[in-house]
């Protein structure tokens, strides 16, 4: 096992991290921006290095500076959690030329995942079904004509390194193709410096389902089931469900096995998510995450499995200590994104928590650095927390996130607390009836 782990991120994720390695005797390294000198994963761990100024790209982003502060504290492992460069495939190198262990899949598979053309591709020959669409990249507006023909309006160009939603533009018809793809290619060029664009069918009204996976070096691979992210707002989720309430026992343990015997071919390592669309019945693959996801802990609840210490432990070489039969779902688990935002314009609302109490209980856990008198930066994601809460089903489940929600106090910022509670209240969210772009449409609605 590890002696020490550095946690090259910041925020809730690198306490979660930090929590995991102390569960399992691990000393932690914390690194962190100027901004985040009083941050709650510096104050807890063991050690801590300041790697550069508040902007991501001379910090969280700066690859020379993390480096460095491992090999000065001695870490022999790093958690790159989620974001920042968590997907990065050179930083994956970089970190191995080093002799330390990256807690995460190999770089090969971080690029090719990286690489949507390329990820539909691979998981396509393992048996992932996909979502009809254009095969690789698009050389000219000529051949993208032809191949949204061939699909079907309407038709979505996707950028090929594409991520949080940008460099996406949906065409309803022939007409607006020129320019969904010109909007596209430049859109992706900006945000990642590759303008490779592909089609996809544009699907109208399904749910973004994802499932769980964990592998193990020795060639186990183990499904923890879907989270139900369809609750979105800008192609970002909000607030996401495990297991999803739109699937029978028969769907998932099908679509489950599928994943499950693809991603053993695959030879994967460490935890991964294989997000889908679904609709009438189908699944449609869209992307792998190579990496903890946000919304982990809705899976942990339900599976009763830590997946940030079971990552640790794949990467130092141990045996995953369960198998597949070993898995059994229990209750429901939903997890609502608390953002430092307004609740209905989504204005970014930084400064000073003055007061902060989270909600607490039976089945409530809040994952989250906030601490009172905590100054939120204005540098970095608005997430401030995760309110993660457990029932023995799903009305169980949100009776006490009605509760749970009521009991949660934020002086001094706003947040988006409000929103959940207006959400819980609804009929269709109630019954599970909903689809991605539901959350949207309620908003308007409700404005
Ligand atoms: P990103 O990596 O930018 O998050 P994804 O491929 O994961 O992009 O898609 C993000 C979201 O965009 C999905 O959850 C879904 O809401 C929407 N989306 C993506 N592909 C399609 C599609 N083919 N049809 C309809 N909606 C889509």
């Amino acid at each position: 096992m590890f002696n020490k782990v550095l946690i090259a991120n910041r925020g809730e994720i690198a306490l979660r991290i930090h929590r995991a390695c102390k569960e399992l005797g691990i000393d932690t390294v914390a690194v962190h921006s100027t901004a985040d000198e009083d941050a709650m994963h510096v104050r807890l761990a063991d050690e801590s290095v300041c790697i550069g100024p508040p902007a991501p790209k001379d910090s969280y982003l700066n690859i020379p500076a993390i480096i460095s502060a491992a090999e000065i504290t001695g870490a022999d492992a790093i958690h790159p959690g989620y974001g920042f460069l968590s997907e990065n495939a050179r930083f994956a190198d970089i970190v191995k030329a080093h002799n330390i262990t990256f807690i995460g899949p190999d770089a090969e598979h971080i690029r090719v995942m990286g690489d949507k053309i390329a990820a539909k591709e691979a998981v396509g020959k393992a048996g992932i079904p996909l979502v009809p669409g254009s095969e690789g990249a698009l050389q000219s507006y000529e051949e993208a004509r032809v191949e949204a023909e061939k699909i079907g309006y309407p038709v979505l160009v996707k950028a090929a390194a594409g991520g949080g939603g940008r460099g996406m533009k949906v065409a309803k018809t022939a007409a607006d193709l020129e320019e969904a793809m010109s909007t596209a290619k430049a859109e992706a060029k900006g945000a990642f410096g590759d303008d490779a664009v592909y089609l996809e069918k544009y699907l109208q009204l399904p749910r973004h389902i994802e499932l769980q996976i964990i592998a193990d070096s020795h060639g186990n691979v183990v499904q923890l089931g879907e989270r139900d992210c369809s609750l979105q707002r800008r192609h970002q989720k909000v607030l996401e469900e495990a297991l999803s309430p739109a699937l029978t026992d028969k769907e998932r343990a099908r679509i489950g096995e599928t994943v499950r015997k693809a991603i053993e071919k695959i030879g994967y390592l460490g935890a991964g998510t294989i997000e889908f669309l679904y609709e009438n019945g189908e699944f449609y693959f869209i992307e792998m995450n190579t990496r903890l996801q946000v919304e982990h802990p809705i899976t942990e609840q339900v599976t009763r499995i830590d997946l940030v210490r079971e990552q640790i432990m794949v990467a130092a070489g141990a045996k995953l200590g369960f198998s597949q039969k070993d898995i059994a779902f229990r209750g429901h688990a939903i997890e609502c994104r608390v953002n430092a935002e307004d609740p209905r314009t989504f204005r970014p609302s930084p400064g000073q928590v003055t007061q902060f109490h989270p909600a607490g209980g039976p089945g409530v856990r809040f994952d989250s650095a906030v601490y009172t008198g905590y100054k939120i930066p204005p540098y970095y994601d608005s997430m401030i927390g995760k309110l993660i809460v457990y029932g023995e089903d799903r009305a169980h489940c949100i009776a006490r996130l009605r509760r749970a929600l009521s009991e949660m106090v934020f002086v001094g910022v706003d947040t988006t607390v409000p929103l959940f509670m207006d959400l819980v209240e609804d009929p269709e969210f109630q019954k599970g009836d909903y689809h991605i772009h539901w959350l949207e449409q309620w908003l308007e609605k409700s404005a």
